[in-house]
């Protein structure tokens, strides 16, 4: 925790009101975690406890976020302004993770190697890749924490949690259960502040060994920059623009049904959000006339507000930024059919209400179609063919999530198969699982979350060969030896 730096003030994204104050580090706060971090890796006081006894400690962490669910559920309800309900499941997702990461620690085994000689031992090991810079967004902080925290304590490494400065509270409650469940002193480390002060400083001492990070591209990019230094191993969740292809043979009710969650759900501020809607022709008129009646009757209110749909933006940056956006969208000929402005509602004024936005008329070459927004917009293109569309899916820096939407399987399975990107939903929109890897093709991204392969990344792979009859290697003569011998 940091100890001697300034207190922040965590307003509600709702209506400004005071949410909490928490203390933020200084850079000297980030030197000392890195080096507790550091020391009780190094001491193996928690690297070298077994696979089973890590995963016990993963679990317990598991049981106490049940028990806690509800109040953790309300803090992120209030840092994010999410409704409470959609806060609780993503509790529901956190404790998921945790319990996924201590099954897949207890599947761990080393790997025997067919060394072709039965004197040798050759097997691969997996050992804990070391101290971890863990930084995260305000979108979904406490969930996405846990794809990384969960793997990591599994794996038997130190980190340091970096929670986005705007949502710290689930991540101050997370590191008090993860004492609670008894992790050594200097396993689990949270600073909090800014990117600026803590982050970077994070991604550049040469005594962490990997950071992994979700957020915006450009931050990505400055952190591989920075990495590259150190030479640390560096995965990266960077967003998408993700394509939602409607064909005209598709059940129309769900595909609509489903476009109009995929974007306006949380307000757009979702990585895999559906912001890009490719509508076969035939079709148009009728799925974007049907967007938009069901994108003008959402309700947008605060946490406590049962009748609300969606929530607010997370901050005045992000409504500012998201107001720019629109601006260049209108310059650049986008028709707005509904939306583009900030709520009008007397009653929301004091929190950052953005109006759910259909962008039609929208091509690849559009900035608006290319830059992602973070929030409630989506565009619109038409396509006629099936290559085509494939073209346009493609036709993208990012690669994070799309979905393919017919009746046609064959067809359905050849354009998901098409399409460059790291999950396609055919005929649905947004499930994921903990089983199953999350990450981006192209600029959204390095490593994978989640799934085997999210819990590999916490993992240096060594090869040990054991020799149990050991012989001369008979390579170079010795000096004694003849020309004969
Ligand atoms: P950022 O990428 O700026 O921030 C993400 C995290 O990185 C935060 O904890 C932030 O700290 C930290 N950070 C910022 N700069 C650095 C740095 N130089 N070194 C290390 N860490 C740093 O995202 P924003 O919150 O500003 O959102 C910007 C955009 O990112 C959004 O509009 C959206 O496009 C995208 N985004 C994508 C997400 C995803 O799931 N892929 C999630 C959230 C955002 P702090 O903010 O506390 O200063």
């Amino acid at each position: 925790m940091a100890s001697d730096a300034g207190v922040r003030e965590i307003r509600s994204p709702h209506d400004g009101s005071l949410v909490t104050l928490v203390p933020e580090a200084t850079g000297l706060d980030v030197s000392d975690a890195i080096a507790a971090a550091r020391a009780s890796f190094d001491s193996g006081v928690y690297a070298s406890w077994s696979w089973a006894a890590r995963s016990a400690l993963v679990a317990k962490v598991a049981d106490l976020l049940e028990r806690d669910a509800a109040e953790i559920a309300i803090k992120e309800s209030n840092d994010t302004g999410k409704r409470l309900i959609e806060a609780g499941y993503d509790v529901a997702d956190v404790i998921s993770t945790f319990r996924y990461f201590a099954e897949q620690g207890l599947l761990q085994h080393d790997r025997i190697v067919a060394s072709g000689l039965d004197y040798i031992d050759s097997r691969i090991i997996y050992e804990p890749v070391g101290v971890c810079a863990l930084i995260g967004p305000w979108n979904y902080p406490l969930l996405q924490a846990s794809w990384k925290v969960a793997p990591a304590l599994a794996a038997g490494c130190s980190f340091i949690l970096k929670p986005s400065e705007l949502t710290p509270s689930s991540a101050i409650h997370l590191l008090q259960l993860i004492e609670e469940a008894g992790a050594p002193a200097g396993v689990a480390n949270l600073l909090l502040g800014s990117g600026a002060v803590v982050g970077a400083p994070l991604t550049e001492d040469r005594r962490v060994d990997l950071i992994s990070f979700t957020g915006g591209l450009s931050t990505g990019k400055a952190i591989m920059t920075t990495a590259a230094k150190t030479v640390k191993k560096v995965a990266l969740e960077l967003g998408g623009k993700n394509p939602n292809i409607i064909f005209a043979d598709a059940d129309l009710g769900a595909a609509i049904d489903n476009a109009v969650t995929a974007v306006f759900l949380h307000s757009g501020q979702v990585c895999s959000a559906g912001t890009r809607l490719l509508v076969e022709r035939s079709i148009h008129d009728h799925v974007v006339a049907e967007i938009v009646r069901r994108a003008r009757a959402i309700r947008l209110g605060g946490p406590q507000d049962l009748s609300a749909e969606t929530g607010p933006l997370i901050s005045q940056g992000h409504l500012k930024k998201i107001e720019e956006y629109m601006s260049r969208a209108v310059a650049e000929g986008a028709h707005v059919l509904t939306g583009g402005k900030r709520s009008a509602r007397p009653e929301l004024q004091a929190g950052w209400y953005f109006e759910p936005t259909v962008l039609d008329g929208c091509s690849t070459e559009m900035d608006c179609v290319q830059e992602e927004s973070f929030g409630p917009i989506v565009t619109v293109e038409v396509f006629d063919t099936e290559a085509e569309v494939i073209s346009l899916g493609n036709d993208t820096i990012y690669g994070l999530a799309g979905a393919v939407w017919s009746s046609d399987s064959a067809k359905a399975q050849r354009v998901a198969r098409a399409l460059r990107h790291g999950t396609i939903w055919v005929n649905d929109y947004g499930p994921y699982r903990p089983q199953a890897e999350w990450g981006g093709f192209k600029a959204s991204g390095t490593g994978r979350e989640l799934g085997p392969t999210g819990l590999l990344e916490y993992l240096e792979i060594k090869h040990l060969w054991t020799n149990n009859s050991p012989t001369l290697s008979g390579w170079f003569k010795k000096p004694d030896q003849g020309e004969d011998a």
